[in-house]
């Protein structure tokens, strides 16, 4: 069947059709349709089969891309899902948010001239077909385990390392300070990139596997860390990171100044049909506002597309590097543009202006200097090169630190970076306490949801291989 590969000579590059922007300006369902069947299979008949696929090197999870690819091709859509299910716990989900431009799809090697295979979408496509079809069922372990792990958090990394130990038998218990199982995936990303219903189905799938989920249940607050170690044989910290960085400046205090992640997550609660009083109030709507992002990541790019949404009278997003010095994904950067967001580069806040609310930002123009060690630009202010610009919603997307975990868990044992990141060792994952392991944003500082899925595999198979020992020793000792 090899001839049904290397199509790419004669098949142009073709992504899932994006809706249309009238149409996805007004609601927050995912922009891109899936593939049709025909589609999908042509699109994989593209990769060439590489001897050394770059794609795989590049993906975090080291997908078996051109076996999957392959498949696809053929038809053989329910070997395709075995094999990509095998390194990914949640291909449906990366397939869509994963910047593939920067991961796999940019280091494909297809020859010089043509472009990338298509493989974020066809990633997609394959587990959506296999949930459809029944393929994707619950965990069923070979043998059940005495032994007991507890989760904190259940984002990707908590997820993952909870469907990886259930695999094994262990007895699973995920903890979450919200209400529903997702993290960030939940009330982070709008819809219109992840739509809640893909979050929602590997929830009750996990819950079907047999994961016991408490949510509601902020470990340190509500229950003692040091009593969830006793409660489990081991525990991960999957915690993520929340700490908002913020700014000063005259008026960075003034009402209508809001932070990123509180205004998706309300926009989020708002669309899961929560009654949420601060969109109701209008605090947390940008409906007939004139909206300010400050920000050029991924948080920033889903705030102004947000607003977008809840009918903003205007969106601009400000920005103190240029384009191509931006942070957040370009595929994310013409999105918003197509849907009417203004990006003001080289601009910086210096001041929020207003007396009872915020009524606009004045910015100072900035220019690229030079390198610095780290080989990024610096960037340094255009004396007298002042802007106003009217706003009555400020979003601060700034970026993200970790909480002061050593104190909320009342653990001076556990150590972590002058970043606040949680220390590990980087062959077992394990944190300074004997059978505290963690993973994702919280040892990494604000990632990706696909470096979180690995770090939550790779975190599970050392758990394992830490309660396994263990058992022996006990056994030994009996
Ligand atoms: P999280 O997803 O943050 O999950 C941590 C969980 O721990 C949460 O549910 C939290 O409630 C819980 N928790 C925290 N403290 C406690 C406690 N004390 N007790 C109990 N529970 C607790 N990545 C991409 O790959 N593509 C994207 O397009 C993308 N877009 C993003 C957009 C936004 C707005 C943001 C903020 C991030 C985005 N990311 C994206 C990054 C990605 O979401 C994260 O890297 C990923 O979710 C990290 O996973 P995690 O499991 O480590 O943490
Ligand atoms: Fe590409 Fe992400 Fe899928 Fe890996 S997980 S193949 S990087 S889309
Ligand atoms: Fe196929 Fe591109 Fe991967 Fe090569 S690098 S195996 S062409 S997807």
């Amino acid at each position: 069947m090899a001839d049904r590969m290397l199509q790419f000579v004669h098949l142009p590059q073709q992504t899932p059709e994006k809706r249309e922007v009238g149409e996805r300006r007004a609601d927050f369902a995912e922009i891109y349709r899936r593939f049709a069947a025909d589609d999908a299979s042509a699109q994989a008949s593209r990769c060439s089969q590489c001897g050394v696929p770059f794609c795989q090197v590049h993906c975090p999870l080291s997908n078996n891309i051109p076996d999957w690819l392959k498949l696809t091709a053929e038809g053989r859509l329910e070997e395709a899902y075995e094999i990509s299910s095998a390194t990914n716990n949640f291909p449906e989900i990366c397939g869509r948010i994963c910047p593939q431009d920067r991961l796999c799809e940019g280091n494909c090697v297809i020859e010089k001239g043509f472009d990338s295979v298509t493989i974020g979408a066809v990633e997609r496509y394959i587990t959506d077909t296999a949930f459809e079809r029944g393929w994707v069922k619950p965990v069923r372990p070979h043998r059940e385990r005495e032994q007991s792990v507890g989760i904190i958090g259940a984002g990707p990394a908590g997820l993952a390392a909870a469907e990886q130990l259930r695999r094994q038998g262990y007895q699973v218990h995920v903890y979450d300070r919200y209400d529903r199982v997702g993290g960030l995936l939940i009330y982070g990303i709008p819809g219109f990139k992840l739509e809640k219903s893909v979050v929602l189905r590997r929830w009750k799938l996990l819950e079907e596997s047999g994961v016991v989920f408490h949510l509601g249940t902020d470990i340190g607050r509500d229950l003692p860390f040091a009593e969830l170690r006793r409660l489990h044989d081991t525990v991960l910290i999957a915690t993520g990171v929340y700490k908002s960085r913020e700014m000063g400046g005259p008026g960075s205090g003034l009402p209508g100044i809001v932070r990123a992640l509180d205004y998706l997550t309300v926009s989020n609660r708002q669309g899961l049909g929560d009654d949420v009083p601060e969109f109701g109030s209008g605090e947390m709507n940008a409906a007939g506002r004139d909206v300010v992002v400050i920000g050029g990541g991924d948080t920033a790019m889903d705030c102004v597309r947000t607003a977008v949404r809840q009918g903003a009278r205007s969106v601009k997003c400000l920005y103190r590097r240029d384009r191509a010095n931006m942070p957040g994904s370009l595929r994310e950067v013409k999105n918003a543009e197509e849907e009417g967001v203004e990006f003001v580069w080289l601009s910086a806040p210096e001041a929020f202006l207003g007396e009872a609310h915020v009524t606009g930002v004045r910015a100072v123009r900035m220019h690229l200097g030079l390198p610095d060690a780290s080989g990024r630009q610096s960037v340094e202010p255009l004396p007298d090169s002042h802007v106003t610009i009217p706003a009555d919603l400020v979003i601060k997307a700034l970026g993200f630190d970790p909480e002061d975990l050593p104190a909320a868990y009342d653990e001076k044992a556990l150590t972590v970076s002058r970043w606040g990141t949680v220390k590990v060792d980087h062959r077992s994952f394990m944190t300074g306490l004997p059978g505290v392991f963690a993973a994702g944003d919280i040892v990494r500082g604000a990632s990706l949801v696909v470096w979180a899925v690995r770090d939550g595999r790779d975190a599970a198979a050392q758990m394992h291989a830490y309660m396994q020992h263990a058992a022996v020793v006990a056994a030994a000792a009996d």
